[in-house]
Parts: structure tokens; sequence; C-alpha cells
């Protein structure tokens, strides 16, 4: 089984209205009915605001796979936490990182660059499947059409991927590297854009499938049961 944890800042959805009703359960609620589904997977969820933000070092032991959703809370994970996620990835932990995730601190100390991006409210995306042979793109259509999603624009400030398996279009005028993998340490990470808390995303069956996809993907092969640290970069 692979044991995914699926971690949320938890914010917009306690406090606004309109996203509750996108996702009552919370985005990770959603996010955890996706990878239950699936036969070969356990999911627990944490969130910024339970003790040691949701990450003590038990759970991280016993996570193969950790999803990472978060936007406005950024600055209040603590470089304790940060250190801790690292070190797990640079151990094997594999590492998804959800959307506005791009700016949080364990992507860009994983990646070690500012993940700076453009940005516009509300657009119109064509996600286009790039590397149809690639693992996370198994069984993805070519194309998914997406009527509602935040315009994430180049240039994309990140290290140049290993692969790019999904390049998102958008009608507003820009191109976006939207599915990236990268190897940190024995971890394999993955960025993930699809999914501002405004439309509901995590529901579409395709994005769920690549999701899944990245999860089986990123389990694994080998993990250090020392974990590394020395990520005190
Ligand atoms: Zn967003």
């Amino acid at each position: 089984m692979i044991r995914v944890t699926v971690w949320n800042e938890y914010e917009h959805e306690r406090r606004i209205p309109e996203i509750a009703k996108i996702y009552p359960e919370g985005i990770h609620g959603t996010l955890k009915k996706c990878f239950s589904a699936e036969e070969d997977m356990t999911v627990k969820c944490a969130t910024l605001d339970e003790p040691e933000q949701g990450l003590p070092e038990e759970l991280l032991s016993d996570t193969d796979v950790l999803v990472w959703w978060s936007h406005v809370r950024q600055d209040d994970v603590t470089e304790e936490t940060v250190q801790r996620v690292v070190k797990h990835v640079h151990s094997g932990m594999g590492f998804i990182a959800l959307h506005s995730a791009h700016f949080s601190p364990v992507f860009r100390r994983l990646m070690g660059t500012p993940c700076t991006l453009s940005w516009k409210e509300g657009d119109r995306e064509k996600l286009f499947c790039v590397n149809p042979s690639h693992p996370i793109a198994a069984g993805v259509p070519e194309c998914i059409e997406l009527p509602h999603e935040e315009l994430y624009g180049e240039p994309f400030y990140i290290p140049k991927p290993d692969d790019t398996v999904f390049m998102g279009w958008f009608e507003g005028g820009a191109v976006f590297r939207s599915g990236c993998t990268f190897m940190r340490g024995l971890g394999k990470v993955f960025y993930f854009q699809p999914g501002h808390e405004e439309y509901p995303i995590y529901e579409h069956t395709d994005i769920r499938r690549i999701l899944v996809n990245s999860v089986r993907w990123a389990a694994p092969v080998k993990r250090l049961s020392d974990p590394i640290d020395n990520v005190a970069l």
C-alpha cells in the first residue's frame, strides 16, 4: 500500500462561504476521497493549525507521498516544518505540490529558486499532455479543458525540470509549465498547476487521474530508514 498524507493549510474553506460550498470537507477532504478510491492507497490528512503544523516526525516517517496545498498562509509554515519535510524528501518521500503551493517554503527550498510566475484571476485553460509516455500521463487525454481556472504564466522561475508532462494554455494569453517533475535526493517531486480554490478542479475525473498517477510515480523505490539530517540550506 502507498501511504498518502494530504496536507492543506485549510484557510479559505473555513473563512469563505463560496469556497466552503465547493469543498465542504476542505480541499484535503476532497483529495482524500480521490486517493482513497484507489485500492493501493491509504490516506491521512493533516492541516496547518494542528500540533507541529500537522506534520510530526512520526507521521512523516509513515508517509510515502506527501500532497501539499497552500496559498495565503505560506509564511506561517515554520522553518522546523520545512526542514522536517525536506529531510524526508531527500530520504525518499514523494512530494506533490499543488497549484499555489509553488510558493510554499517547502517547494521553494526544494527548488532553490524563487518559483515566481505571472498571474491573473479567472481564465479558461487547456491543459495539454506533452509527454504522453510519462507514467503520470497514463490514461490521460491529450488535452483537458478547464472552463474556469486561474491564469498562471511563464516565466516560472523554477530550475529546469527533469520532465515537463503538462503545458497549460490560457485564453488570457499565457502558457505555463503546468506539470513538472524533479528528483531531490532520493525523493521525487511533482508540481501540478490546476487547483484554484474557487473552482471544483479536484472533482474533475481527468485531473484526479493525474493526481493518482503522480502519487504512484512519486512513491519511494528506496527510502532511507535514517533520514538525512542536513537540510539547513
Ligand atoms: Zn489560486
